[in-house]
């Protein structure tokens, strides 16, 4: 033996604590320290003569430094780091050294990074042993029971109790529990409550039992997720939920919710009393089914503009009650959006019945018309006895002296007869529901045929009236022989307003959605405390006027959704702006 070692090329091989196989040029075995003979699990005379790739069947042999796999007949094939190098410069003999690559060490390291990361987590996480006993605690445990958490290890809940009497009711809830879950045999949740000083901590707990071969009890992991915040947010949203139901359920108002097909997912009771149904008989019902005939296509288009995410007030529609009678409600409703797609999923309403409050503006309405036309009667009654006194008069006079030379009397007769004539024509206008054809018109044609009307009246009085009237105006709808009324008693007005002469200048052009004609004058103007007249049944400066033309003609252009604005400046003249909308 003595000479063998002293005949080895590497004599000190034997006392390196590292595998050492010395191998020939080609790469067979020649040698190996105990260390290899260890880790092969083969001696060398078995192994003398044959090729290292027996034992590292993958090796590569034109690397020095490789990680490959040790074979083996007595032990699991083993990863290993391998290092061959020439031994001295003749290149006879190669050193091939083996250390295993340290899986131990690897798990030791993982279990360290799990430890870490169980410490590192705010959730309790525990595992308890056969007899109830810690084997393991993470740094949350400690830190929730004030306790260090590595002193858990070896102790029951019960010492733990013991030792830490605050949470005494804790850990004994815990032994009760566990023995539950060790019972069950299988995973089991449960809700704890850890008492601190801000109030309850809620806990969300896992317990998963592991049972050994022979079905003894092993270990128990415990894993425990506070939810405190979410409980007290869920809390806080139930109630603010049921608040607003208390106030949906005790409102006037139908408050309703509606999915995009327009049925109804909630109706508060307040449909009872509006209406006659109760909830559930409306609930998935679609809400139009109970809407005016006459109201649909408005809902539809109010409809479509809620799903296209736009809101709506006070819409104002008629709802069928259970009777079959109508009512009058007002609705405002909003879309309420997907947060993800932004789309309208729900649609909510809150529906208010107004058939009293439209009935007392009908009446208010009605009281209106009644006091103008009382107003109106008794100035018809004033304006008509004046001329009727002069003509009683006359008629009396002739009685007394006989029918003599009545004809110088005749003019003045016929005069306040025609004077009583004017004003029931005009009466008449704002008075008689006349047959009304709304069609579409060129209003310039209006315009020209008024003028040419006014035309010679206007050349006595040395009016020239100059029309500017714009290309390609779009027609309006209206009632022809109404606005041009309008025109007449506008145009007249500024003929009377020049008794020496002047220029009137029609004008209209397209403004926005409207046309717009302009009557200006270069008359005597009207001033500024007359203005707030102007409208007035009979309210006139001229001496035989009627005071009835600009009255009428406000209450056409309102008719016809358009607006009149006088503008004047005494002395120099007045505008009558016209403006109708172009439908
Ligand atoms: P009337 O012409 O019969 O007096 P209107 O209702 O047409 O009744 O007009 C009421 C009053 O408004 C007129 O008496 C006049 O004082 C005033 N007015 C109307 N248009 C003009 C105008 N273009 N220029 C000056 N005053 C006007
Ligand atoms: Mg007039």
């Amino acid at each position: 033996m003595g000479n063998e070692l002293t005949r080895s090329p590497m004599p000190f091989m034997h006392q390196l604590s590292d595998a050492v196989i010395l191998l020939t040029h080609d790469f067979c075995i020649h040698e190996m320290n105990s260390e290899a003979v260890k880790m092969t699990g083969c001696t060398l005379p078995e192994l003398k003569g044959l090729s290292i790739s027996c034992l590292l069947p993958d090796l590569n042999k034109k690397r020095n430094e490789q990680q490959t796999i040790l074979s083996g007949d007595t032990h699991d094939p083993m990863l290993v780091d391998v290092n061959i190098d020439d031994l001295g410069t003749d290149e006879k003999y190669k050193v091939c050294i083996l250390k295993p690559v340290k899986t131990e060490a690897t798990d030791a390291f993982q279990e360290d990074l799990l430890v870490a990361l169980t410490n590192i987590v705010p959730d309790f996480i525990g595992i308890k042993d056969g007899d109830g006993k810690f084997v393991y605690a993470n740094k949350f445990s400690g830190e929730m029971f004030g306790y260090p958490h590595t002193e858990f290890v070896g102790k029951t809940d019960a010492e733990l109790g013991r030792l830490i009497p605050y949470f005494k009711p804790v850990f004994d809830y815990c032994i009760e529990t566990d023995e539950g879950v060790w019972q069950g045999g299988k995973l089991q949740r449960c809700v704890e409550k850890i008492p601190a000083s801000s109030g309850d901590r809620i806990f969300d707990v896992y317990k998963i039992p592991v049972f050994d071969d022979e079905g003894s009890r092993k270990n128990l992991l415990v894993f425990g997720r506070e939810i405190t915040d979410q409980v007290s947010s869920h809390e806080k949203l139930q109630e603010s939920e049921s608040r607003y139901r208390l106030l949906a359920e005790n409102s006037t108002d139908i408050i309703s919710t509606h999915n995009v097909e327009g049925e109804m997912l909630y109706v508060s009771p307040a449909c009872e009393q509006l209406l006659g149904y109760t909830p559930q008989e409306l609930l998935s019902k679609k809400a139009f089914a109970l809407f005016h005939p006459s109201d649909m296509r408005a809902s539809l288009q109010v409809h479509e503009q809620l799903l296209r995410g736009g809101d709506i007030s006070n819409f104002q529609f008629r709802l069928k009650s259970v009777n079959g009678e109508y009512r009058w409600v007002e609705a405002t409703c909003r879309g309420i959006k997907d947060e993800t797609t932004g789309t309208v999923i729900e649609i909510i309403a809150v529906t208010r019945d107004i058939s009293e409050r439209l009935e007392a503006e009908e009446l208010l309405r009605k009281s209106d018309k009644l006091s103008i036309v009382g107003q109106l009667a008794a100035s018809v009654a004033h304006e008509i006895r004046n001329p009727l006194t002069a003509l009683k008069g006359f008629i009396q006079l002739f009685q007394s002296k006989g029918i003599v030379d009545c004809e110088k009397y005749y003019g003045i007769m016929l005069d306040e007869l025609n004077r009583i004539e004017q004003i029931i024509t005009e009466l008449l206008i704002l008075a008689k529901p006349q047959s009304k054809k709304v069609e579409k018109k060129d209003i310039k044609e209006l315009i020209h045929y008024v003028v040419d009307l006014l035309d010679r009246q206007a050349l006595v009085h040395n009016v020239h009236i100059v029309c500017d009237l714009g290309e390609n105006l779009p027609l309006i709808d209206c009632v022809e022989n109404e606005l041009k009324q309008v025109f007449i008693n506008l145009v007249k007005n500024a003929i009377e307003a020049m008794p020496d002469g002047g220029i009137i200048h029609i004008d209209s052009k397209r403004q926005g959605r409207n046309i717009e004609i302009i009557i200006q004058d270069q008359g005597c103007g009207i001033p500024p405390e007359s203005l707030k007249k102007l409208g007035e049944p009979f309210y006139s400066t001229k001496e035989k006027g009627t005071g009835l033309g600009l009255m009428t003609s406000y209450k056409i252009i309102q008719e016809h959704n358009g607006e009149i604005i006088i503008e004047s400046h005494p002395g120099k003249g007045t505008a009558v702006k016209i403006s109708l909308p172009i439908r």
